[in-house]
Order: structure tokens, then sequence, then C-alpha cells
């Protein structure tokens, strides 16, 4: 009988120390849960931050691509203007030259050329006085010249430049001659018709338009004038 006891005394305390009690055991099961739900989440959340950090890298390198684009397109149309500007100039210059020429008849000097593909097919300069004729403007003087090297009354394909901007009659006769562009050195406020008093380059009701281009060697084209007329008066008042 004793050693029975005994047994079931030894099992009893056996069993006691390697099994943990039943509160202690839902305990670890519910703790354990609880971090693999957190682990889940905390994935869950690095994923998207991840997914977020990634969507941001991509629209930074998109948005330095664009700026990137943007600015070898600015950098292109910059060297476009320039070069399109110092072409402008040089065929002002020689406009100016014909200017010069009416200068030395003491007429007012306005001077213009016109030009096709590169090249100065006429020139003109304002002899009004000298002819004695209203239809003598440089404009009109080097309509006709261009007309006769070219054998056709239309100069499609041309551009002019003009010292000043051109008169009623001049403009008119642009227009008619379906020249292409107007160059314009200095603006006319009191008779020019390319924007100052009129603008008969581009009424829209006519079957031909003119693109106008302003502000090509202003300050000289202006000049040229100013001092024309102060010498004038400084003349008369000598
Ligand atoms: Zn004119």
């Amino acid at each position: 009988m004793n050693d029975k006891k005994s047994k079931i005394e030894v099992s009893s305390t056996a069993e006691h120390n390697i099994l943990p009690a039943a509160g202690e055991d839902i305990f670890l099961l519910n703790s354990n849960k609880n971090n693999i739900e957190t682990g889940r989440t905390q994935l869950k959340e690095d994923r998207r931050a991840a997914d977020r950090a990634a969507k941001q890298i991509k629209w930074e390198q998109r948005m330095r691509r664009k700026k990137s684009r943007e600015e070898k397109a600015r950098k292109e149309a910059e060297q476009k203007n320039a070069a399109i500007r110092a072409i402008h100039e040089k065929y002002m210059r020689a406009a100016l030259a014909e200017a010069q020429k009416a200068a030395a008849l003491r007429e007012v000097p306005i001077g213009c050329v016109i030009v096709k593909e590169g090249r100065i097919i006429a020139r003109g300069y304002n002899r009004r006085n000298t002819d004695a004729n209203t239809l003598s403007h440089a404009e009109l003087n080097a309509i006709r010249e261009a007309s006769h090297a070219l054998g056709d009354w239309r100069l499609e394909g041309c551009t002019i430049y003009v010292t000043l901007e051109p008169c009623q009659m001049c403009a008119g006769a642009i227009v008619q001659s379906r020249i292409d562009e107007v160059v314009i050195g200095c603006m006319n406020p009191k008779a020019g018709c390319a924007g100052s008093v009129l603008n008969l380059m581009q009424v829209p009701a006519f079957n031909h338009q003119v693109k106008i281009t302003r502000g090509i060697l202003e300050k000289e084209c202006s000049h040229l004038i100013s001092s024309f007329f102060e010498q004038l008066r400084s003349e008369k008042s000598g």
C-alpha cells in the first residue's frame, strides 16, 4: 500500500511540474495571436510606406526628366530666336544703308530691302522729293524692283525689311503683293499702319495677312530719323 501511495504522489508532482496551468496557456496563445496580428499590420504598413517611397522616387524622377526636357526646349527656342534675330538684324542693316541714301538726298531717311530665300532681291529708299512723286516711298520702290526681278507681281515667300513702320499706302501695297512678313525697325505713332494708327497688315476680312515683327535695330532706325529732323530744325533756326 505504501508503495502505491508513494507512486501516485510522485506521478502527481511530475504532472504538476510539466504542464502549465490552464489560464497561463490561454494567455500565451492570445499573446502569440496578438504578436502575429501586430506583425502583419506592421508588415502592411511597411509595404505601404515602401510603395509610397517608390512612387515618390518615380514622381521625382519624372519631374526631373520633365524639367530637363523643358529646359532643353527653352534653350533651343532661345537659340532659334537669337539666330532669327541675327538674320533680321543683318537685313535691317542693309535697309539702314538704303535709308542713308535717302538722307544723302536730304529726304526723310527711310530704307528697305526685300529678301527671298536668304537673298536680297530688291532695295529701296525714300525719294519722294527727288522724284516729286508721292508714290516714291522706300517700300513701293523696292516692291517695283522685286516684281521686276521675279517677273511677277506676287511676292509670295518674301520678307520686307523697313526702317520705319509703313504708311497706309505702303501697307496696302505690301498686302496686295502678298509679301509674307514685314520686319520693322521703329514704329511711327503718327502715321504707321502696322499697328500704330491702324493695322492694315492683319485685317481678317482681307484675303491676305502679313506677319509683323517689330523692334529690330529700333534704336538705330529711330535715331537716324530723329537726328535727320534735328538737323533740319537746327539749319532752319541757324
Ligand atoms: Zn509709305
